[in-house]
């Protein structure tokens, strides 16, 4: 699989893709992420990437010309290479759908993902209308930038890809893979100032330790997200 990020600040995603379970999957070949700058596509001697909105108002815009010309060379780099092209554009927006697992395993199916990060105000609508295929949020509130989003959808899928992960086993029992949260995790020592694991963990029975797991997360999901398990509760969003 790869991502393609553009962004206005490139040194800001540097550090996130250069460690742990990112940079393993770079380096087994399981996916490429490259990053672009904008300014490389401004077209101005100022390298400019933004510029004042029409109609006035406070901050500044991310101009259409170089979020064009640079998918557009992603576009004709992917051909050259003998692919069809990228299979989805996204752009990381507060209004967006908000990011959920299904979605992040959606997209691990996926084989070229671009996505956009934006900046100040936002980007010119005429990138949203054109070229975004999807919109997502990552969460009701706000951020300086879409770089943070874009690592959140990247770390999202990339676990998911197949070899990723070292045990897979341990991304099926993850919270939301199959409706539920996660089960209490514990490791050595066995007590702790006073606080025991609990018994069944050391008892080596895992038909007990399965229902016991099985018992943790639905009682956890019942009192934190009942929204998972009977979906008419879960919040509407406007
Ligand atoms: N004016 C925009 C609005 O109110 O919807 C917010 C712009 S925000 C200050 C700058 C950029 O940060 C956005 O263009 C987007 O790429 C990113 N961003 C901020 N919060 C985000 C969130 N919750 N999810 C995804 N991207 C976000």
């Amino acid at each position: 699989m790869r991502f393609d990020l553009i962004t206005a600040l490139p040194g800001l995603v540097a550090s996130p893709l250069a460690h742990s379970i990112l940079q393993r999957a770079q380096t087994k070949g399981l996916v490429e992420v490259q990053v672009h700058d904008l300014r490389d596509y401004a077209t101005d001697k100022h390298r400019q990437v933004d510029d004042y909105p029409f109609g006035g108002g406070a901050g500044m815009v991310l101009k259409a010309e170089p979020i064009f010309a640079c998918y557009e060379r992603l576009v004709d780099e992917a051909r050259a290479r003998g692919e069809a092209g990228p299979d989805a554009f996204v752009y990381l927006t507060p209004d967006g759908t908000t990011l959920t697992q299904d979605i992040a395993s959606g997209f691990s199916l996926r084989r070229h993902v671009v996505l956009l990060a934006g900046h100040y105000k936002g980007v010119d609508q005429r990138v949203r209308d054109a070229l975004i295929t999807h919109e997502l949020s990552i969460g009701d509130y706000v951020l300086s930038g879409g770089e943070l989003p874009a690592l959140v959808l990247i770390d999202a899928v990339v676990r998911l890809l197949p070899g990723v992960l070292g045990d897979a086993e341990s991304a099926l029992s993850d919270s939301f893979m199959d409706g539920l949260l996660d089960a209490p995790a514990y490791t050595r020592p066995a007590d702790f100032r006073g606080m025991p694991v609990p018994e069944v963990l050391l008892s080596g029975n895992h038909t007990k330790i399965a229902e016991w797991r099985d018992d943790e997360r639905l009682q956890k999901t019942r009192l934190r997200r009942p929204d998972l398990l009977d979906p008419s509760q879960r919040p509407s969003h406007p």
